[in-house]
């Protein structure tokens, strides 16, 4: 018998990611750059199901039916480019390369062009949900040619999380748009851990909590509509006590946060498509600043305000709920935009509801909140930014008085707080009538010549600011 679909890389996301296929009665056919991984995986789980190990490419897309599906999980980058070299020739017209791992969707897209000449479907796909995702359901973010999909489709729903029955994987878009779908994914990623990093910081230092009472405000913070995967495990992390001291865990731990660099890709490409993502650069920035060490020295005796605690310690945990619900929204409204534009660059035709949709469950980010995007933009497909939806509108509404107390807040204790404030800031750029914007363009006209438009006139124009400051057409 030939195995239904191949996974080649079996480290632990590989590893993970055939397992659930063979859990699910496919035959998979198995095999890693050096054998003993595979090894490895039938002797501590070839009961789990039927894999066919294969020591060599060769063995292995011969195990195979037709059409081939082989999945790659290997390192991002170099890694990818070698293993799809080496599959490549083994292949015929119509088989199918599915790269799994963490690429660069500009990377997808030109293994794409290139297996497209060569007759081959080149799935590029995100998969997010760590380890335990890829075996006990992910989400998946696949792209690709709308065939491959077919072909594809039904066998990675099939081992995707569900949330009330309908499957976290859904087609994207062709070529890069699944790999840019899961970067945008991490970069909202990181905009939430650093919301619910400074939530903490905020209850513990301006309300002086401790890291336990904190795990149980977030507990109780799980049960409404900040349910999340993310809130739940900062509970757990939060409450964890360390072994070897005894004290708290978090405060063990060094506070520098490191990052892998799909947030950083993120940013780049919204600076590139002039998204403001500016939730999603400030937590990138601020994993940097806590990473500069050396700085931090240097800055440690820079004078601060002289308060440091508020006096209504439940005033603030209700008030920084709201900030974190708000500054949430706008975090997700940005991510969003940037899909958006994304697709409108290049031609994917992504439908952000199912974006929304497809990351209720296995991935990092899944929320109760997520069906709240989807049915904005079920409602209305070219909402321009999730802040104007009806539900969106009327929780930021209801929030912002205890948001703009939490930005003021911290700006007088002096505790950081750049996603909750950046958040807030961009909130106030979109309502604003004028922008000083205007004042901007005529710096930019009296230095470079730069032209302006006017608000009374169509056309442009420029002022002969080192002349007589008369007006002329620009
Ligand atoms: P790693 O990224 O650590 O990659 C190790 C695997 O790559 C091994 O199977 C290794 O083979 C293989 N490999 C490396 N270089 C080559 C090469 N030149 N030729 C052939 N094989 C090579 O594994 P992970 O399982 O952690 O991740 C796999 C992919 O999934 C990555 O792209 C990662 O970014 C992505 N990912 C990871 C997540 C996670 O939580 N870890 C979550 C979502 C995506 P060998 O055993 O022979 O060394």
């Amino acid at each position: 018998d030939r195995a239904q679909i191949g996974v080649t890389g079996l480290a632990v996301m590989g590893r993970n990611l055939a397992r659930n296929l063979a859990r699910h009665g496919h035959t998979v056919a198995v095999h890693n750059r050096s054998y003993e991984r595979t090894k490895a995986l039938i002797e501590e789980f070839g009961h789990e199901g039927t894999f066919l190990p294969a020591e060599t490419p060769e063995q292995f897309v011969a195990s195979l039916e037709r059409p081939r599906r082989v999945v790659i999980m290997v390192k991002a980058g170099a890694p990818t480019d070698a293993v799809i070299e080496e599959f490549a020739p083994l292949l015929e017209p119509g088989d199918m390369i599915i790269d799994a791992g963490n690429a660069h969707f500009a990377d997808t897209r030109r293994r794409e062009a290139a297996l497209r000449e060569r007759g081959l479907h080149f799935v590029g796909t995100g998969v997010s949900g760590g380890e335990e995702g890829a075996l006990n359901g992910p989400s998946i973010m696949p792209g690709g040619s709308p065939e491959s999909y077919e072909a594809l489709g039904p066998l990675l729903e099939d081992i995707s999380a569900k949330v009330d029955g309908t499957p976290c994987c859904t087609y994207v878009g062709p070529d890069g748009a699944g790999h840019f779908v899961k970067m945008v994914h991490n970069g909202i990623e990181y905009s939430d851990m650093q919301l619910i990093a400074e939530a903490y910081d905020l209850l513990r230092h301006a309300g002086g909590m401790e890291p336990a009472q904190i795990a149980e405000v977030f507990r109780r913070w799980n049960t409404g509509r900040l349910e999340s995967y993310l809130i739940e495990i900062t509970s757990e992390v939060l409450a964890h006590t360390d072994a070897a001291t005894g004290q708290p865990f978090v405060d063990m731990v060094v506070d520098q946060a490191e990052q892998k660099g799909t947030g950083r890709w993120t940013v780049q490409i919204a600076l590139d498509l002039g998204v403001p993502v500016t939730g999603i650069a400030e937590a990138t920035f601020a994993r940097s600043l806590s990473g500069s060490p050396d700085l931090r020295a240097a800055a440690r005796n820079l004078p601060g305000p002289r308060a440091s605690k508020v006096g209504d310690v439940d005033t603030l945990v209700a008030d920084v709920e709201q900030a974190l619900y708000a500054s949430k929204i706008v975090a997700y409204a940005q991510g969003f935009n940037q899909i958006q534009a994304g697709s409108a660059e290049y031609g994917w035709n992504i439908n952000p509801g199912a974006m929304a949709t497809i990351w209720r469950g296995g991935c990092i980010i899944r929320a109760k909140f997520l069906d709240r995007i989807r049915a904005a933009y079920d409602a209305d497909p070219n909402l321009p930014t999730l802040l104007v939806d009806d539900y969106f509108q009327q929780a930021v509404a209801g929030a912002q008085d205890s948001w703009r107390r939490v930005v003021t807040t911290a700006a007088q204790l002096g505790i950081p707080a750049p996603g909750f404030s950046t958040a807030l800031a961009y909130y106030d750029g979109l309502r604003a009538q004028r922008l000083p914007a205007a004042l901007v363009q005529g710096q930019r006209d009296f230095f470079g010549a730069h032209t302006y438009r006017r608000v009374d006139r169509d056309g442009s124009f420029h002022t002969l600011w080192a002349g007589d400051r008369r007006e002329v057409a620009g």
